[in-house]
């Protein structure tokens, strides 16, 4: 800088003095009276004044110049305190003009100023140091400010004076106090370390979150207090040298976002932080000398991340994200595993690629048509890496408006499961599920299609015979296996050449196509015949089920599938109705015979009601004498338009409808109402044995009916005998053995029907209160020439006798047979050797014939 230094510049007079100097110089230069040497001398003298003084302004200038254009107010005071300056900061500052400061003492401006307050700063000043003080400055108005002052001294006129800049600290302080406010406000947590690591500074949020009081001593290496470990986000434990803040002090730029867990090891606690950490370099430090780490609580976060995911994986579902703009796809976790590739599948190029080519192809296509928030809604299908196929729905929508146009985002779900379930279900919806075999539904559809094809097709109606019987005997568990079994030999049977279905109940019903083999119907018919003829199994038994085909062939015998079933299954059930175990081609009488059946069904329901049932009493004689000593009341139905009909024909089918009850109990009822008649009539009691069947036992309570009848006629119980046959027995209800204990209570007796034909079960009569059993006359009619009637009879007579059982024997229609069965010990019998079934009067007449001595005493009463 040119000139004089300012300390010897305000030595120079400033105003007026120096002005008046160099005007007289300028008069005594030109004064006459004054030797030329001297004029001269002093001329140069006032040039050179001239010239001090023009360099003083310019000083001046320079001084006042700088002395205001400082932006902190700056005061010049001399050593006693008192103001000399001012600049015009300073003045702005205080809100006052010149002339009220300068001249005062410094306390105007600075009113907590001791007393005394010059000495320390001259004292300091002595020493060559600057002076700092913070004191508050105070305002024209008496309002306050902080300064901070700093002071330096210099002489003026050989006096001490102090130059003192005082800087506002308002705005400094109100920053601090805001960044104070932050830091304690802020629900992060903030850490300050120094460069080594140790803790400068801890907001209340770090210490609320560490569980820290204020004040708790820390470990100095930057480490965490003894009781927590820090976690990786994996779970494992983070070294102390991967502690974001010392990453960021040690690599010297910011580590952000860093997710570690905090570990509080007495409390079991887990907290999950994010971490950023940021070094700060003092001014011209090419090391951070510090660092801030800014943290927040993500446990909750985490946590509902967590879950999140759990959640995918549990529903299988993934989300998806597709930047169309750039390509990228993202992928949650799940929706990668979902498609059996790594999370990172980073395109939707490669999506694609897990899928089929042509589901590939459709969700291209909608990717591309879906814009402007459009949405779609697919199932596809792919192969994951190892091969295994899967389905996926994948539902997206495209972002709506500028920013999000370019995203298509949505779900995708793995329904490979409930894709398959869907197929079961088809094959299920198609299937019976007891044998596996198409069902009625599918089988029509079958039948409806290939007529549609104008196939020629064919029909077989199989119906199992005797399988009510197995049901109803051995239950339906054996039904059931007995089913699957039948269905079993029916595959095998009809192996390639047709289809079978399962029609209901014991049903089955066979489709072939007849066109290119016109005998395949009958050829397949006679393998299902020839499958049936060994016996199935049960537990040790074995029973022979044969089973009955009707054939109906499409054009001639129905153009529908309705018409060719209703058709075989006429031909099915006359098969039935002449021979068991048979095949019978559908023809238009048979369309009769149906109807014929249906007419038969329809008026057996109304029989009874009708009183088109009546009883006919077989005789039942003592084979020795030929004396009466019974009757077997018989049904017989006499039907206006189907004429007189045997038992045979209608009680079978009165016992699948269930008819037999009603019906049983007319019997019953006409029965005793018979034997009391015959009684009134004076032909004593005759005993009479009445047929009941199985289902009368299960069905009613036969017991209390019963009682009531002999009640209501005034008849004991031994005018009654039940008989049973042995389905009875086998059928081993729980109720059996307390029904038969009832019935004998009542005085009523029990036998067993044709005995020796069914499923004797000796251990049965054991336990049954049974009084006799009846020989059936299937043996009876061989004797005495076929040896294993002969055998089975003999067999029969001896069970009777060590059982002490009655023995009555049925179908003796000649003398032969009448002459064996009393060899053998048999002393009752039946038969046409006797007589048949006789009208009440014939019979009472048939009685009395037979009466050995009076007349009106018969050997019957009992
Ligand atoms: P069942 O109880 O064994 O009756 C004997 C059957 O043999 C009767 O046939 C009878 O007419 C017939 N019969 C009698 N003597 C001879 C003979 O010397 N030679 C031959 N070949 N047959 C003879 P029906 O009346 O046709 O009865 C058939 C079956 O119907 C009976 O067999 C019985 O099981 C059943 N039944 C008859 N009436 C009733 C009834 O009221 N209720 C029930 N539930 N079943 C009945
Ligand atoms: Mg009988
Ligand atoms: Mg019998």
């Amino acid at each position: 800088m040119n000139g004089p230094p300012p300390d010897r510049l305000l030595q120079v007079p400033i105003e007026g003095g120096g002005s008046a100097v160099l005007a007289e110089l300028e008069v005594a230069a030109v004064d006459p009276s004054l030797p030329a040497a001297t004029r001269q001398l002093l001329a140069q003298a006032a040039d050179a004044l001239r010239a001090a003084s023009a360099d003083v302004r310019d000083a001046q200038t320079r001084y006042h110049a700088l002395f205001h254009a400082v932006p902190d107010p700056v005061s010049v005071i001399a050593a006693d305190g008192t103001v000399l300056d001012l600049n015009h900061a300073g003045m702005a500052a205080y809100r006052r003009p010149r002339h009220e400061v300068v001249g005062q003492p410094i306390h105007v401006l600075n009113p907590d100023l001791p007393e005394d307050h010059m000495a320390p700063v001259l004292e300091a000043l002595d020493r060559g140091e600057t002076y700092v003080i913070e004191v508050s400055n105070m305002r024209a108005d008496g309002t306050r400010f902080p300064v901070e002052v700093h002071s330096a001294g210099f002489d003026r006129d050989g006096q001490r004076c102090v130059v003192a800049v005082a800087r506002d600290l308002s705005r400094r302080r109100e920053a601090e106090v805001r960044y104070h406010d932050l830091l304690e406000q802020i629900d992060k947590g903030i850490v300050i370390q120094s460069a080594d690591g140790s803790v400068l500074h801890a907001n209340s949020a770090a210490l609320r979150m560490l569980g820290v009081r204020e004040g708790t001593p820390v470990p100095r290496d930057g480490s965490l207090p003894a009781q927590w470990m820090a976690l990786r986000a994996d779970g494992s434990e983070l070294p102390l040298a991967e502690y974001p803040s010392l990453r960021a002090l040690h690599e010297g730029r910011i580590v952000r976002s860093t997710v570690l867990g905090l570990f509080h090891r007495t409390q079991r606690r887990l907290l999950w932080l994010s971490v950023t950490s940021i070094p700060h370099y003092a001014a011209g430090g090419d090391r951070p000398d510090q660092v801030l780490s800014m943290f927040s609580d993500v446990t909750g976060l985490k946590r509902d991340s967590a879950l999140f995911d759990r959640v995918q994986a549990l529903a299988s579902i993934g989300g998806w994200e597709w930047d169309r703009a750039s390509g990228q796809l993202y992928l949650t976790r799940e929706a990668a595993h979902i498609l059996g590739r790594t999370r990172h599948l980073g395109s939707m190029e490669a999506m694609l690629a897990c899928l089929l080519t042509g589901d590939a192809a459709r969700l291209r296509q909608v990717l591309a048509g879906a814009t402007g928030g459009t949405g779609f809604d697919l199932d596809l299908q792919g192969q994951r890496g190892d091969g295994q196929a899967f389905w996926v729905r994948v539902i997206g929508e495209s972002g709506s408006g500028v920013a999000g146009s370019a995203l298509v985002t949505g779900t995708l779900q793995d329904i490979t499961v409930s894709k398959h379930g869907e197929q079961n279900l088809r094959v299920l919806a198609r299937s019976d599920p007891l044998t596996g075999l198409l069902n009625r539904d599918a089988m029509l559809a079958e039948i409806r299609e290939r007529l549609a094809d104008g196939q020629p097709v064919s029909v077989l109606y199989i119906d199992l015979d005797r399988f009510k019987l197995i049901n109803d005997v051995l239950g339906h568990a054996a039904g059931d296996d007995l089913l699957t079994a039948a269905a079993e030999r029916l595959r095998r049977a009809v192996g390639e050449e047709g289809l079978i279905a399962r029609f209901g109940g014991d049903e089955f019903l066979v489709v072939c196509s007849c066109g290119d083999d016109p005998a395949r119907p009958e050829r397949l018919a006679d393998s299902i015949l020839d499958a049936f003829a060994i016996g199935f199994g049960f537990d040790s038994d074995e029973f022979v089920v044969t089973a009955s085909i009707g054939l109906a062939r499409s054009p001639q015998d129905g153009a529908d599938a309705q018409t060719l079933i209703q058709h075989a299954d006429a031909a099915m059930y006359e098969s039935k109705r002449r021979t068991r175990n048979g095949r019978l081609a559908y023809n238009p009488a048979l369309a009769q015979s149906k109807r014929d059946r249906l007419q038969f069904e329809t008026q057996l329901r109304h029989a009874a009601d009708n009183q088109e049932f009546h009883l006919v009493y077989q005789p039942q004689v003592e084979l020795a004498s030929g004396r009466v000593v019974g009757a077997e009341a018989l049904i017989r139905w006499r039907n206006e338009r189907l004429g007189e009909m045997r038992p045979d024909h209608f009680i079978a089918q009165a016992e699948g409808t269930g008819d037999i009850v009603r019906i049983g109990h007319w019997v019953l009822h006409e029965a005793c109402r018979q034997v009391a008649a015959w009684r009134d009539e004076g032909l004593g009691i005759v005993r009479v044995a009445v047929n009941v069947s199985y289902r009368q036992l299960l069905g009613s309570d036969l017991t209390a009916s019963l009682r009531s009848l002999l009640r209501g006629f005034d008849l004991p119980g031994s005018a009654l005998e039940l008989e049973f046959t042995e389905r009875v027995l086998i059928e081993d209800a729980p109720e059996t053995l307390g029904n038969f204990a009832a019935l004998r209570a009542l005085g009523v007796g029990l036998a067993i029907d044709d005995f020796g034909e069914g499923y004797s079960a000796l251990n049965y009569l054991r336990r049954l209160p049974i009084q006799g059993l009846k020989l059936s006359q299937l043996f009876v009619s061989g004797v005495p020439d076929n040896q294993s009637d002969v055998a089975v009879c003999q067999a029969v007579a001896g069970i009777a006798r060590s059982l002490r059982l009655a023995l009555v024997a049925e179908g003796i229609e000649h003398e032969a047979q009448r002459h064996f069965l009393l060899q053998l010990g048999v002393p009752v019998g039946q038969g046409f050797l006797f007589a048949p079934g006789l009208l009440p009067d014939a019979f009472a007449a048939h009685a009395r014939s037979r009466l050995a001595g009076d007349p009106r005493a018969p050997s019957t009463v009992r």
